[in-house]
């Protein structure tokens, strides 16, 4: 058997999305984790309504979101270790509704979150190669030699066309390379637990902010407990060695909860930094081995599946003679312009709401109270916040693949979800493939056209959610694998759209959906606000 064209380095979320979203293609992969199993920390809690929308491109959004907990209300608390109380409920419900079919955050806690792609990989026939080390690896004229040493003992020498490195702050791949990881280390260290608490298992987040405080719970549906993240008391945070009994007088009053039982116990500090470069050559980094920072809004896990979602489909069309190799050009500039503005402003919003002095009390006592209270009542403030959290603003306008704009949506956009009560323009993305939308009337020329190129063309009727969407009448979106506006074109120019296809080498293949799509896939998709829970 010739050797699998991409090596993949690291089996946390960033390793398992890239191998998901190349196997999904066809591609053949190999997955090396140092670690000997899957992971047992839950580390990120919260799956973003954008993952959940690549997730489904592949069906697996419903399966995913079973799993986990839809959160819906955040109790806000003050007061500290004396006591505290509750001075805000905020309700999730429906921040999201008509933006995107998961109008709402999961709280899915990582390790069962690994878990389920795993299994979902090893269904499609990947298996994940544990305690296998990359060592070393060099490019040579075709591809990379790579080093792995196994934990049998055994050294293996392997060729791939491709490296990707997923393997965490302390990337062996980046180090490799000798990029450089520029940013720092918070001084606060915080803590990580899991829990039963006395009154029973609850469904909703809790938040403490106060002078030194930042303490959330969260619930983990497969074990019945709680999740606890917080900052460790300032006076105790040098202490050698730190366990759970020794801040439990400082978390309890805050949450005005009493432990039970204690699953486990962990402390870590926060980094902030993003790599010089995502890619040389043909070695990739891919989430935190490109790009950490506070876990303040809950980005750090869903940038890394981004990156894994965005490199996929790339290096999958590359191998597959269906895309040029400038191609691959496009990864780094999508998506370390985006890391780098992630890390500055949960930077601003963790010193923010953590730091010493006015500035923080500032932001803790009075903005981040308003801007819940703007959030909790009108609806354009709480869509403006989904957006944001959920990564649904997350775009591409600088880059080579992006290009024009039609009513509110420009290329390098993520496609706009047209809504419940209209025909689902996601539907067709379980393709994961190219693909042309027209929202209106289609022309002969351009049905022609894509007929020619192979180019799937899917025509929906106008409908308030095209409008509310800001999709324009009878213009032409061409659609990128993940879900991404590449062109938007006002008029329906099969000129345009031919020299954009000659530019980047695409070759398109027919799918098998229909032409037009007559119906919402409620199955899959359609977690509306009727069906939540
Ligand atoms: C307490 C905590 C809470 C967090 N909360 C959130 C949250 O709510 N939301 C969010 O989005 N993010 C959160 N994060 C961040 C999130 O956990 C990380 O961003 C995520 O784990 C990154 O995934 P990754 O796959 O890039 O790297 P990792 O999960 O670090 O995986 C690295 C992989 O590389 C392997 N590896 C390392 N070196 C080698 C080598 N030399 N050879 C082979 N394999 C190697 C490891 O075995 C592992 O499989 C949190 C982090 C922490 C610590």
């Amino acid at each position: 058997m010739p050797p699998a064209p991409v090596l993949i380095v690291g089996a946390g979320p960033s390793g398992l999305n890239l191998a998901l979203a190349l196997i999904r293609r066809s591609v053949q992969c190999r997955l090396i984790p140092e670690a000997d199993g899957p992971g047992e920390e839950s580390r990120a809690m919260v799956v973003q309504a954008r993952t959940l929308e690549f997730y489904g491109q592949y069906g697996l959004a419903a399966e995913v979101i079973e799993r986990g907990v839809v959160a819906e209300t955040a109790h806000v608390r003050e007061g500290g270790s004396g006591g505290s109380r509750e001075v805000l409920s905020i309700s999730f419900k429906d921040m999201g509704a008509g933006l995107s079919p998961y109008p709402f955050a999961l709280a899915y806690p990582q390790d069962d979150h690994e878990r389920f792609l795993i299994e979902k990989l090893k269904d499609a026939g990947c298996e994940v190669e544990w305690g296998a080390k990359l060592t070393a690896f060099r490019e040579r004229e075709n591809g990379i030699r790579a080093t792995i040493e196994h934990n049998t003992g055994r050294v293996e020498e392997a060729e791939s066309e491709y490296i990707c490195g997923c393997d965490g702050a302390r990337s062996c791949v980046r180090e490799t390379l000798q990029l450089g990881f520029p940013g720092g280390t918070y001084e606060q260290l915080f803590y990580v637990a899991d829990v039963k608490i006395a009154r029973c298992f609850s469904r909703d987040l809790y938040i403490n902010l106060g002078k030194h405080i930042l303490t959330l719970m969260f619930p983990v549906r497969s074990s019945g407990m709680q999740r606890l993240i917080g900052l460790v008391p300032s006076e105790l945070s040098h202490r050698d060695k730190l366990g759970f009994e020794d801040i439990r007088a400082h978390i309890e009053p805050l949450l005005d909860i009493k432990v039970t039982e204690l699953n486990w116990f962990s402390t870590y500090r926060v980094h902030h930094r993003v790599a010089d470069k995502f890619r040389v050559g043909r070695a990739f980094l891919v989430g935190d081995a490109g790009h950490i920072h506070s876990p303040a809004g809950g980005q750090g896990m869903n940038t890394g599946i981004g990156d894994a979602v965005n490199l996929g489909w790339k290096i999958a069309q590359v191998l597959q003679y269906r895309a040029g190799k400038s191609l691959l050009d496009t990864y780094e500039p999508e998506r370390i312009g985006f890391a780098r503005s992630l890390v500055s402003t949960t930077d601003r919003a963790f010193t923010g709401l953590v730091g010493e002095g006015v500035a923080g009390e500032f932001t803790r006592k009075i903005v981040a109270p308003l801007l819940f209270g703007v959030a909790t009542r009108f609806s354009p403030g709480r869509h403006a916040i989904f957006r944001t959290i959920s990564q649904m603003r997350i775009h591409y306008p600088d880059s080579p693949l992006s290009q024009g704009v039609a009513g509110d949506v420009h290329g390098g956009d993520r496609l706009p979800w047209t809504g419940v009560h209209a025909e689902d323009n996601f539907e067709p993305l379980r393709s994961l493939d190219w693909q042309a939308h027209v929202y209106g009337e289609v022309g002969k020329d351009l049905e022609i056209a894509c007929g020619e190129l192979h180019l799937p063309l899917h025509v929906f009727a106008l409908s308030d959610g095209t409008k509310d969407a800001g999709l324009k009448r009878d213009a032409l979106y061409l659609v990128r694998p993940d879900g991404y506006v590449a062109l938007a074109l006002l008029e329906q120019s099969v000129s345009t759209l031919r020299a954009f296809v000659e530019r980047f080498h695409l070759r398109f293949q027919a799918t098998c959906y229909p032409n037009r799509i007559g119906h919402n896939s409620k199955a899959e998709q359609g977690f509306g606000n009727e069906d939540r829970g």
